[in-house]
């Protein structure tokens, strides 16, 4: 067994110590900066008795703070875990910390983090990814086994376990309870798992996934055993055209992508088809209109009054002078302009034409993908057009150019199916991804591929 995965770790526990952890942890940090808050945990008894576990900052954590990665948040403290801290720590896990995004998970590259930018440890001039960046940076840059929850709501933890070489796990929408999340857009969010190997993703995905009572939207379905994998064959693996060959595709990741589609004929079939509903014309705006009026809903909240950043209310004529002051200043650029936007698709007027226009194209996507998966045990598509940009290239896009950086993930999330991320190669020294898509509730199977097509790569 590989060195550093969880799996050592579990059955090899007497050569881990969590003090070399936290000095690894800390020492590592201090020039990637995927942390925004490192704290040691206490020890919990239980199967995962003491493996690290990291939160993305967007995740509650009781009397740490979550900050989602914006001063509007930045010493907020919660008096409550979410779910999923809660089930980890009842693992016997242990927690060590928050990590790095963009303001509430707004961005493509962690570009959008209020507080300094986090590196990628391939390569230190280059982003790693958003939105949920420092947790696949953590993973990447430690030696030692650590579990990373993140979150996507439009592909957060594809793109960054692609940008860093690592295994992201996003699971069924309402297969994982998003208690305590700070909620981008409710009916896209997944909280989810980056580990370095297949077998630490669906070990985490296991502990946290099921039904809870404090989130009515989670499924009561049984959780599997994730982590049993077993090497499949006799697959159908489809290949969805208008996502593989999108325009302004990377020639590495084109040809790393072909040779992990030739190294899948070895357990299948691979055929291409056509899915005109996936192209990128058609879900990166039903993703962004609908991501940006739930977004823009939720900001509301947001306004110095309850918690979080606050001013002197002494100084201001009235309330709303009070809170566009607040907003103003708490919030960044981007915050700002998907409130704008977001406001503005749910205007009487506008409402019919964008929300519930975008609302229907989303629901012509989940039978796209319905249809492709009565053909296809499998979807694979490379997990992002490119490898990870230089920190000041990715800063001097416009937002279209970073939300065309989407088009291979915001379908999956549209349609709220499972989605894995497994390395596939380097393009230029820095990592690729392979993304594998399944059916609603198809983890087991989905996460048994991911792990054959791990096991053909590591041959
Ligand atoms: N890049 C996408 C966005 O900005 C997705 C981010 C996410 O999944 N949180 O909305």
């Amino acid at each position: 067994m590989e060195e550093g995965t969880v799996k050592d770790f579990i059955e090899n526990r007497e050569n881990y110590s969590n003090e070399d952890f936290l000095e690894e942890l800390k020492d590592k940090n201090s020039g990637l900066n995927f942390m925004r808050e490192i704290e040691e945990g206490e020890e919990n008894q239980g199967e995962l008795q003491n493996i690290p576990f990291i939160v993305k900052d967007a995740i509650c954590t009781e009397g740490t703070v979550t900050s989602a990665g914006s001063r509007m948040l930045e010493d907020y403290r919660p008096v409550f875990d979410a779910t999923v801290v809660e089930r980890l720590k009842e693992s016997g896990a242990q927690f060590f910390g928050k990590t790095n995004m963009d303001e509430f998970g707004f961005g493509t590259f962690s570009t959008n983090c209020a507080f300094e930018t986090p590196k990628n440890p391939h390569d230190n001039s280059r982003v790693v990814g958003g939105s949920s960046g420092g947790a696949g940076a953590a993973v990447a840059a430690l030696n030692y086994p650590v579990i990373s929850i993140g979150e996507s709501t439009g592909g957060s933890i594809t793109n960054p376990a692609a940008y860093n070489g690592v295994v992201g796990v996003t699971p069924t929408y309402g297969r994982v309870s998003r208690n305590g999340l700070v909620d981008y857009a409710n009916s896209l969010d997944k909280i989810g798992v980056l580990a370095k190997t297949v077998f630490g993703a669906a070990k985490g995905l296991e502990i946290i996934a099921g039904e809870d009572e404090k989130d009515q939207t989670t499924s009561e379905k049984p959780v599997p055993d994730y982590s049993n994998l077993n090497e499949r064959k006799n697959l159908k693996i489809g290949v969805p055209r208008e996502m593989a060959e999108i325009d302004g595709i990377q020639e590495g990741v084109k040809e790393n992508f072909e040779d992990s589609l030739e190294m899948l004929e070895d357990v299948g079939e691979v055929e291409y088809f056509d899915a005109p509903l996936l192209s990128a014309d058609v879900t990166l705006p039903a993703y962004y209109i609908l991501a940006m009026a739930e977004a823009s809903t939720n900001l509301a909240k947001m306004s110095g009054m309850r918690y979080g950043f606050e001013k002197d209310p002494e100084e201001f004529e009235d309330f709303n002078e009070y809170f566009s002051e607040v907003r103003s200043e708490a919030f960044g650029d981007e915050v700002k302009r998907r409130i704008l936007l977001g406001t503005y698709i749910r205007k009487a007027g506008y409402r019919d034409q964008y929300y519930i226009k975008a609302a229907k194209v989303r629901t012509k996507i989940i039978e796209e993908f319905k249809h492709a998966f009565e053909e296809y045990d499998v979807l694979v598509t490379p997990s992002m057009p490119n490898i990870a940009p230089e920190i000041e290239e990715a800063e001097s896009l416009t937002p279209a150019e970073m939300y065309a950086m989407d088009s291979m993930t915001v379908g999956p999330n549209l349609a709220g199916i499972p989605q894995v991320s497994v390395p596939n190669g380097k393009s230029n020294g820095m990592p690729t991804g392979l993304q594998l898509l399944g059916p609603h509730f198809g983890e087991e199977k989905l996460l048994n591929i991911a792990y054959t097509f791990e096991r053909l790569k590591s041959e």
